[in-house]
């Protein structure tokens, strides 16, 4: 059966309804408001309801806010020892699962890493009961001793916050007593949020707070730069540091993939933020902008037209035309290799089609990769998006903000006083504006979808092999809890929290890696054997109560 004639089958009101068809009313009627048919109309986008509660019971692919600040922001800077107070269980995913990578830096093999380490206090029932404060004091003072080193993030989780062990206080006061080590808490215990969501804006506002700006020895380059929202994994960093360095660009501080503590202490001194992720990292772009005059532009360095027109913008906001004509070098350069293998791979997936629930830019970032594999994306959606990252940052003014937004500290960022400098005056971002470059500005997947295209916020485990039941796609991506089902159900599934075991796929060379990998699973015929002993010979059947 073709790609085409399972669509037809089915029309997207028909599948949303199917998808809700064995809740109960209420619940029915709330994932409703979350599974949106995409009309792509530019400023007639119908509202999603996104970022609220995951309804109890419902097994969602979403993970926890502490996942978000210590496991997404935190996780891949080299030199901070990142140190969970907290059981040991909550330290499992935060052990490298996420494969961000980090180089040796200048100082090579000798110099600091602590990635690859698992520090914790492992809280037993005594400190649930006692308090935990005494052990984290002593588990701050045993790594400094270890490892001396220039910084410590303490991270809070779910236990910690009902104990009311008091973080904030044993650090200010660690880091007064190790004077060379700057300690600092973060409180994104789990449930603080609805998501790890909430963990990112946790740890932006604390790595703003704390680290951002405290060294003002000059950093050389002639275009400078912060790459915002890129976190390494599968060396996607890589990638695109060698083609920043091709160019010339110098990229001060990414957040925080590869990244070390002088790196954002620095990061103040870029003359530009280029954000990827949008959502994990925005706080940290618009605060720059407030406190040092940088302004932000969104970029994507997933697929390679993506790629190229990221540069492009780059380049134009400098305004420079030597840099402007080694961007378009670099991209001459580049393309050759990158449309030699969509050639030779895009008759073998030209016309299959994808679905994604990932992250909350990450699906907007790959649908970019599967265009160029000539594969039609049929279904996407977030596990952690806001309104914004759907329909842009234009309905930012119209979001509700309820208790659990409320509950994550907005910190107030003025002007620096003697650091603050606009990086271009008004007059000059406006002609940029007027040559296309847009600042301050995301347009949300949303428009980039075909229209009719079903897009789901906090897709869970029950509609996504709901979904791919009935619409069959050539592949799934999303993450480790969805990995096992999906394949089970005899589609191909591709990780892209992780990239399972592949990657790069940003920039250039990643693209390539990327078109090589699709289509290597969706084209193995191994899936069609796919078949559980209780898909022939049905022992078990069950009804809902409410059946
Ligand atoms: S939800 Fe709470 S207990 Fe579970 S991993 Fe997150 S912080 Fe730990």
């Amino acid at each position: 059966m073709g790609a085409a004639e399972k669509l037809v089958q089915w029309n997207p009101t028909d599948i949303k309804a199917e998808l809700i068809k064995k809740y109960p009313p209420k619940v029915a009627r709330k994932r409703a408001k979350q599974i949106m048919i995409n009309e792509a109309l530019e400023n007639g986008t119908p509202e999603i309801t996104a970022n609220v509660r995951t309804i109890p019971g419902i097994i969602t692919m979403r993970g926890c806010t502490y996942a978000g600040c210590k496991g997404v922001i935190m996780g891949p800077t080299r030199d901070i020892v990142n140190l969970v107070h907290g059981p040991i269980g909550c330290s499992f995913y935060a052990w490298l699962t996420r494969r961000n990578q980090t180089d040796a830096g200048p100082e090579g093999p000798a110099g600091e890493n602590f990635m690859n380490y698992c520090f914790s206090t492992d809280m037993q029932d005594q400190d649930i009961i006692f308090g935990g404060e005494k052990k984290l004091e002593q588990a701050i003072q045993e790594a400094y001793d270890l490892f001396h080193p220039k910084s410590i993030a303490v991270f809070a989780t779910c236990p910690v916050g009902l104990i009311g062990d008091d973080i904030h206080t044993i650090s200010r006061q660690m880091k007064e007593k190790l004077g060379d080590c700057n300690v600092y808490a973060f409180s994104c215990e789990g449930y603080k949020g609805v998501s790890q969501s909430a963990g990112h804006h946790i740890a932006n506002n604390q790595v703003f707070r704390h680290i951002v700006g405290e060294n003002d020895e000059p950093v050389e380059g002639k275009y400078k730069i912060n790459l915002l929202g890129e976190y390494n994994i599968g060396g996607d960093g890589f990638e695109i540091d060698r083609i920043f360095k091709k160019c010339g660009i110098t990229n001060v501080s990414t957040f925080s993939g590869n990244s070390t503590y002088e790196q954002f202490a620095t990061a103040h001194q870029a003359d530009l933020n280029a954000v990827m992720c949008h959502r994990s990292i925005n706080y940290v772009a618009d605060m720059l902008e407030t406190k040092f005059g940088i302004p932000w532009i969104k970029v994507n360095f997933i697929g390679a037209e993506a790629t190229a027109k990221s540069l492009r913008k780059i380049a134009a906001y400098f305004e420079d035309q030597e840099l402007i004509d080694t961007v378009e070098a670099v991209i001459a350069e580049e393309m050759p290799d990158v449309d030699a293998a969509a050639t030779e791979i895009l008759p073998r997936t030209g016309g299959k089609t994808a679905m994604m629930f990932v992250g909350g830019s990450r699906a907007h970032h790959y649908k970019e990769l599967f265009d160029e594999l000539g594969m039609k994306t049929i279904s996407a959606g977030y596990e952690f998006g806001h309104r914004d990252d759907y329909e842009g940052r234009r309905v930012l003014p119209h979001i509700k903000v309820d208790a659990d937004s409320r509950n994550i500290e907005e910190i107030v960022v003025e002007a620096d006083e003697t650091r603050f400098s606009p990086r271009k005056s008004e007059e000059e971002l406006k002609a940029l504006e007027e040559g296309g470059l847009k600042f301050k500005d995301y347009e949300g997947l949303a428009p980039d979808l075909e229209e009719g295209t079903l897009i789901i916020d906090d897709l869970n485990q029950y509609e996504a092999e709901k979904l791919v039941e009935l619409m069959k796609p050539d592949i799934f991506c999303a993450g480790i809890k969805e990995k096992f089902s999906i394949q089970k159900l005899g589609v191909p599934m591709k990780q892209l929290h992780s990239y399972d075991s592949g990657g790069p796929y940003a920039g250039f060379k990643g693209a390539i890696n990327f078109y090589k990998e699709i289509d290597r699973l969706v084209n193995s015929r191994v899936w069609s054997y796919m078949k559980a002993p209780w898909q022939e010979n049905p022992q078990l059947s069950g009804t809902y109560v409410w059946e």
